[in-house]
């Protein structure tokens, strides 16, 4: 295989029923790039058949197909950092295994290369997801673009392309809850964005539950800047402030009403404690969660556990680095 000059990075989780149209588009599509290329297939410890169709597919095409196994389920990231710790190419693209980013933009993603950018984002124009990822895709991005310097419009598409050094910086990164496009971003010397087609998902069901977008979005938010821990005190400062003004309004009514009256007001007339009270414990029990998003992070990344375990790598016997 030599240097080919495009390695294009494909991590895969429970995909069999979409797999064999994604054979039958990708190649034909990077064929008609006339560019030599590797793809790198990563298996994300699937439960259904992909893995034996990644190896059938690796058997059909040798020549420029790849195949990573993993021991286990480590993550799209994961998946992705061990493309690119094995890729050759000069370019790396990423693409989702479900077709939702078609192979015919990669010449697209090239073509910006070309025009000397080193990292290039898709932006996906016309969405097609439920009604409720693009709200919260909306809101994700505008809370990343004000809390960390990543100017990036659409966080969530796949479709990119990483000069070699990029990717090279993000395997050497180590980190162990990060978002690629993301991370390769604070590397970039020169990115731009571009936008590209999205279709529905060929088949079978999307593997991100609301959940796991949270957690997603955890990871972006923390991995990538302190603000919201710094939110957090301004937002103390801003309580307690206003704590004391309430306080001093309420001493100074008091103090008019027993000059004028001779009578101090009921309590609960100017505000409701148990409402104040559920108000200042949310905030806390949010604080504290949010020093606990860092500290679990820390606490991961000291134990500095191996981010994945690779079982097998089905590639041609003629490279010294199959492991
Ligand atoms: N994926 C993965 N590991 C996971 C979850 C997803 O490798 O734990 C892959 C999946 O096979 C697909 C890509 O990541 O190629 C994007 O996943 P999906 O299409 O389910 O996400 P969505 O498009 O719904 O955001
Ligand atoms: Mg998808």
């Amino acid at each position: 295989m030599g240097t080919p000059q495009l390695s294009v990075v494909i991590p895969v989780y429970n995909e069999e029923p979409g797999l064999p149209a994604l054979f039958a588009q990708l190649y034909p599509a990077l064929d008609a790039l006339g560019k030599s290329y590797e793809v790198i297939f990563v298996n994300d410890g699937s439960r259904d058949r992909s893995a034996a169709l990644l190896r059938e597919q690796w058997q059909r095409r040798p020549d420029v197909t790849r195949v990573v196994l993993f021991a286990a389920n480590f993550g799209q990231h994961m998946a992705i950092v061990a493309g690119f710790e094995r890729c050759r190419g000069e370019r790396v693209v990423t693409l989702d295994a479900d077709l939702q980013n078609p192979p015919e933009e990669i010449g697209k993603l090239l073509a910006a290369m070309d025009a000397g950018y080193d990292y290039v984002g898709g932006v996906r124009r016309s969405r097609e997801d439920s009604w409720w990822r693009r709200m919260a895709s909306k809101a994700t991005n505008q809370l990343r673009e004000r809390t960390t310097r990543i100017r990036m419009t659409d966080q969530g598409c796949m479709l990119r392309a990483y000069s070699r050094e990029i990717a090279a910086a993000v395997v050497a990164s180590r980190e162990v809850a990060t978002y690629i496009p993301a991370l390769a971003y604070t590397f970039a010397r020169n990115p731009t964005e571009i936008d590209v087609a999205h279709a529905e998902r060929a088949a079978g069901e999307s593997k991100y539950s609301l959940y796991m977008l949270i957690r997603l979005n955890f990871d972006l938010a923390t991995g990538f800047s302190l603000v919201p821990l710094q939110m957090f005190s301004m937002f103390g400062i801003i309580v307690s402030a206003l704590a004391l003004g309430a306080y001093l309004v309420v001493i100074v009514y008091r103090v008019v009403l027993a000059v004028f009256e001779g009578a101090f007001p009921g309590p609960g007339v100017l505000w409701d404690r148990d409402i104040l009270a559920f108000f200042l414990i949310g905030t806390m029990l949010f604080g504290m969660g949010l020093i606990g998003e860092y500290v679990g992070r820390i606490y991961q990344q000291v134990r500095d556990r191996p981010r994945y375990r690779v079982e097998a790598v089905l590639e041609r016997g003629d490279e010294a680095d199959t492991q």
